[in-house]
Parts: structure tokens; C-alpha cells; sequence
């Protein structure tokens, strides 16, 4: 069990006049040694000098021969072992401590350490109205506190700066990251899913729940001959418009992806019966019938773009292989049959016959 943090009077159970009389002997130490001001250093170098933890003193002496800068690390360690001796919820118990006792000696000192600019602006006031010391010393002590206060502003403002700079880093690596996302998972031409992130989504549809998931697949008619007559270019409106109407019909949930060059797929969620995912298929079937697609250069309107639909319910032990193949054989079988048509997988025909 641990045992509880020791309180404020059993570390620190000095009368006022021997703190300050402590901390006079500390701060210089401190600052000869260039350690930043800050809660744990004084308690460090305020329990140096009062001597009672000699193994503390030697440690002490010998990080400061060693490093330039006074490593956190050591200082979190030695505060741990010789200051509070406990666990972490310890530490930051004594932590809050001496900060109250600092708080004490100058009566007037921010709680938070990001206030440190209202404690330096309230050890000015108290330096210039004390006009008779209630302390010997106290001046003095007071000045190099406001001094040590300066020194862990400056640290502050420096340690702002880069934070705010590495939030701006951050957020720069975000919007690249989401960019990178954006362009990993959807088709540049028609901005819906693209055929990589179409299989992950319906890997993980199916390993969610089977009930009530369809796959509807379907391919542009004809699509060579098309571009042979009109051209590439006026080939990919037609792709692009394609796209628009997935992305306008498709139900709550569902996901639309091209899945090769004039095919798509469609996963659509909560069609308890084969009629639900026929019905959408056939919405969509009209919808590119209807398409009206102009031919800038000529001013003719092409009203001939037709798609031939399969589609599939997922059983239990579907696989997203599976799943795709049953609704390919039902595409293709509506191809045979004369195209610009919907043809369930032989599964829900044979349910419905
Ligand atoms: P079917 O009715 O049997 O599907 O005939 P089809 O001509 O549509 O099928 P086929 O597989 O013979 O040809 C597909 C065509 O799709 C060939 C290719 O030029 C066209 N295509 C594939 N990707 C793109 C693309 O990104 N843009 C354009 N414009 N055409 C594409
Ligand atoms: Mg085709
Ligand atoms: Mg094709």
C-alpha cells in the first residue's frame, strides 16, 4: 500500500523567517547553476540547503558538475525519491505543496505557473511598498525571486512559441494527412470510392453484420463504342455524371464506389427484402437512361447512355469475394439478356420464383 502524501507541515514545517532564510541560500545556488525556476527546483535546492538529505546533496552536486543544463528527468527523480518520497500521485500532491509554500512566503503568488506574469507584476508592487523590512533580508530575497521569475517567463514564452509552433506543424501534417486519406480512397474523376477502399468497406460491412446488406453492381453499355464515337473526354462526363447520381440517390448508409473503368458498385444496408435493392437498382437504371448528355462541339444531345444492373443479398459465410462474384454472375447475366436491365443473383431469382 502506499503510504499518503506527507502534508504541507511535515515537509515544510519551517517558520516563515527560516523559509525565506532557506531560500535566499537557494535561489543564488540556482541561478549560478542556470536552473530554471520552477516548482520542483525549489524544492529541490530549498531542501540542499537545509541539509537534511545528504545522498539529495550529492546527487545535486554531482548533476550539476555533469550536464550543462539540469536534465527534467533527474530533477523528477530526485524530487520523487528525496522530496516526496512516493508515487507519481504523490509527486504531483507535492508538487501543488510547494507551490502553496511558495505562495506563502510572498504572500501573493499565481497558482499556476502560466500566471507567472501576474507574480512578477505582484513582486514589483510588494518590493516597492514595503518600506520597512518585516524580515531581515526580505528585499533581497524578494529581488532575486522576481529575478528567478524572469528567467522562468522567458522559459515560458520560448516554451509558447515553439508549442504554438509545432501546433501549426500539426495541423499542417493533418490537412497533408487528410489529403493523402482523400485521395487513397476515392476516384479522382467521379469523387466517389474508389476500388480499393470499396473492398475494405465491404470487408467490414460484412464482418459487422450480414442481415439486410446488398451489393448492386452495374456497367455502362456499350461503353467502347461510345468513346470510339464521342471521344475519351465526353466518355468521362458520362463517368462523372454517373457518379453525381449514385451520390444523389444513394440511401442513408450506403456506399458507392467505381470499382473498374465504366463499372460501379453499391452497397446498400437495411434491404430486408431483394425487392429493396432491385427497386434502387431500377431508380438508378431509369435515372441514366434519362441522362441528356450535350455534345459541346456539335450541340447534339445524346439521350442513348444506358447500364446493365446485378445484384446480390449477403448470406451468412459471404465473404466480400463471394459476395462481388454472385453479383458479377447476375451483371453479366444481364448483359446476355439484352442489357439496360436489372437481374437479381441467381439466389434471390430462385427465392422469388
Ligand atoms: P458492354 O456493354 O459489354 O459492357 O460493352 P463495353 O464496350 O462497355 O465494354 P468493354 O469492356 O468492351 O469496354 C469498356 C470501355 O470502357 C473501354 C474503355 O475505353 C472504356 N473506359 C474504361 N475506363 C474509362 C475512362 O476512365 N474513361 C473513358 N472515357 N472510358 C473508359
Ligand atoms: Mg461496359
Ligand atoms: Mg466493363
Amino acid at each position: 500500500m502506499n503510504k499518503p502524501a506527507p502534508s504541507i507541515l511535515e515537509l515544510y514545517p519551517e517558520e516563515t523567517r527560516d523559509a525565506a532564510a532557506l531560500l535566499k541560500k537557494a535561489v543564488p545556488l540556482m541561478m549560478r547553476h542556470d536552473i530554471p525556476p520552477n516548482p520542483v527546483h525549489y524544492a529541490l535546492w530549498y531542501t540542499y540547503c537545509k541539509g537534511v538529505e545528504p545522498e539529495l546533496n550529492r546527487r545535486l552536486d554531482k548533476t550539476v558538475a555533469d550536464f550543462d543544463c539540469f536534465p527534467a528527468e533527474t530533477a523528477a527523480k530526485l524530487f520523487r525519491d528525496y522530496i516526496i518520497h512516493g508515487e507519481l500521485e504523490e509527486a504531483r500532491a507535492g508538487q501543488q505543496q510547494v507551490i502553496e509554500l511558495v505562495d506563502d512566503i510572498e504572500g501573493n503568488v499565481s497558482r499556476s505557473i502560466l500566471g507567472s506574469r501576474n507574480y512578477q507584476a505582484s513582486l514589483e508592487q510588494g518590493l516597492s511598498a514595503l518600506q520597512e523590512p518585516i524580515i531581515d533580508d526580505l528585499p533581497s530575497v524578494l529581488n532575486e525571486l522576481q529575478q528567478s521569475t524572469q528567467l522562468m517567463q522567458d522559459q515560458q514564452d520560448k516554451f509558447l512559441y515553439r508549442l504554438c509552433a509545432a501546433q501549426e506543424e500539426i495541423k499542417n501534417l493533418r490537412t497533408q494527412l487528410e489529403r493523402a486519406h482523400i485521395a487513397a480512397t476515392l476516384d479522382s474523376l467521379t469523387q466517389i470510392f474508389n476500388r480499393s477502399a470499396f473492398n475494405r468497406l465491404l470487408e467490414q460491412a460484412l464482418s459487422n453484420d450480414h442481415q439486410g446488406l446488398a451489393l448492386v453492381m452495374l456497367d455502362i453499355d456499350h461503353f467502347k463504342q461510345f468513346n470510339d464515337q464521342y471521344g475519351h473526354p465526353l466518355g468521362d462526363r458520362v463517368l462523372q455524371h454517373v457518379g453525381h447520381l449514385l451520390r444523389d440517390l444513394l440511401p442513408p448508409r450506403g456506399m458507392a464506389a467505381r470499382y473498374g473503368g465504366e463499372e460501379f458498385c453499391v452497397i446498400l444496408h437495411d434491404c430486408l427484402e431483394p425487392a429493396t435493392a432491385y427497386a434502387f437498382a431500377e431508380k438508378l437504371r431509369i435515372k441514366i437512361q434519362s441522362l441528356r448528355i450535350k455534345v459541346r462541339r456539335t450541340d447534339e444531345v445524346l439521350d442513348s447512355i444506358t447500364a446493365s444492373f446485378g445484384f446480390a443479398m449477403a448470406e451468412t459465410g459471404d465473404t466480400f469475394e463471394s459476395l462481388l462474384t454472385r453479383a458479377d454472375d447476375a451483371l453479366y447475366q444481364a448483359k446476355r439478356s439484352g442489357r439496360n436491365q436489372v437481374n437479381p443473383s441467381s439466389t434471390e431469382a430462385a427465392l422469388s420464383a
